[in-house]
């Protein structure tokens, strides 16, 4: 068991002050693999002075331009975020989130991504998640510096980190361990066919697709199915697939 699968993602971030401090927090909590996508401004000097001791962070550091690209290996992406947003997704208090990074990030890469100073992650980010996860801070006063939101769920993904350590050295089987979760990339690859398939069912007629695709979106992400269940869902729709054309 390592930290080192669970990867902190920037998302547009616009002070450079604040990638620094979001290393040190990191490499002080025993984090490594930082990801930038589509950073508004450099990794200068300032992020250098911020980062302290933790320039090799900074260094590793990758920088891509979607969110997508960022998470697209990940089987579990946990999204933040300041306050609750019209579209209720399924949410995870800081605690669990840190039980659900340290245990399935053993399986392979797992993602926590946060978002823009200003303005947070737009919902259609938020919607790319499996889970969201909000700081219960003071209701009337809840946002909170980005590198301190870092620091926080680092802190707390830490110490889920130390007990399981513990439980390893006297193991007790669990099964949810073996469970294994499709990538983000796969996820969007049913999507894509369920739409597919629903359009040319005529569910969903072009012209007005509503936000259907966004309810299906979040009933899936919410029922998170395993490995085989996605395969199941997939052999369905391509039955559906082969009946249309055979009437066609
Ligand atoms: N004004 C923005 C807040 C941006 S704060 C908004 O209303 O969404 C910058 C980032 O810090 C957020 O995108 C989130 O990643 C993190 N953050 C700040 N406060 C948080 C909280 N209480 N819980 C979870 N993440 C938080």
């Amino acid at each position: 068991m390592s930290l080192q699968d669970i990867r902190i993602v920037l998302v547009n971030t616009s002070h450079s002050g604040n990638i620094g401090s979001v290393a040190r927090a990191m490499k002080t909590m025993g984090f490594s693999q930082l990801v930038l996508v589509d950073p508004a401004c450099e990794v200068d000097s300032h992020a250098s002075a911020l980062a302290a001791g933790a320039t090799d962070v900074l260094g590793k550091s990758k920088t891509v331009s979607t969110l997508q690209e960022a998470i697209s290996d990940c089987a579990l992406v946990i999204g933040t975020s300041a306050r609750s947003r019209t579209l209720q997704w399924p949410m995870v208090d800081p605690r669990e989130c840190a039980d659900k990074l340290v245990t399935e990030s053993t399986n392979g890469p797992v993602a926590l991504v946060f978002g823009r100073e200003n303005s947070g992650l737009t919902n259609e980010e938020l919607q790319l998640c499996n889970y969201h996860v909000c700081i219960p801070a003071n209701p009337e006063y809840s946002s909170l510096n980005l590198a301190m939101a870092v620091m926080t769920l680092c802190y707390e993904t830490r110490m889920t980190f130390l007990d399981k350590q513990e439980q390893v050295e006297k193991p007790s089987a669990c099964e949810d361990d073996d469970v294994k979760y499709p990538t983000a990339q796969q996820m969007d690859l049913f999507f894509e066919h369920l739409e597919k398939t629903l359009n040319d069912t005529g569910f969903i007629i072009k012209q007005h697709p509503g936000i259907v695709m966004t309810r299906l979106r979040r009933l899936f992400t919410r029922a998170r199915p395993e490995d085989q269940e996605l395969n199941i869902l997939r052999g369905i729709l391509t039955s559906i697939d082969r009946s249309i054309k055979s009437k066609d």
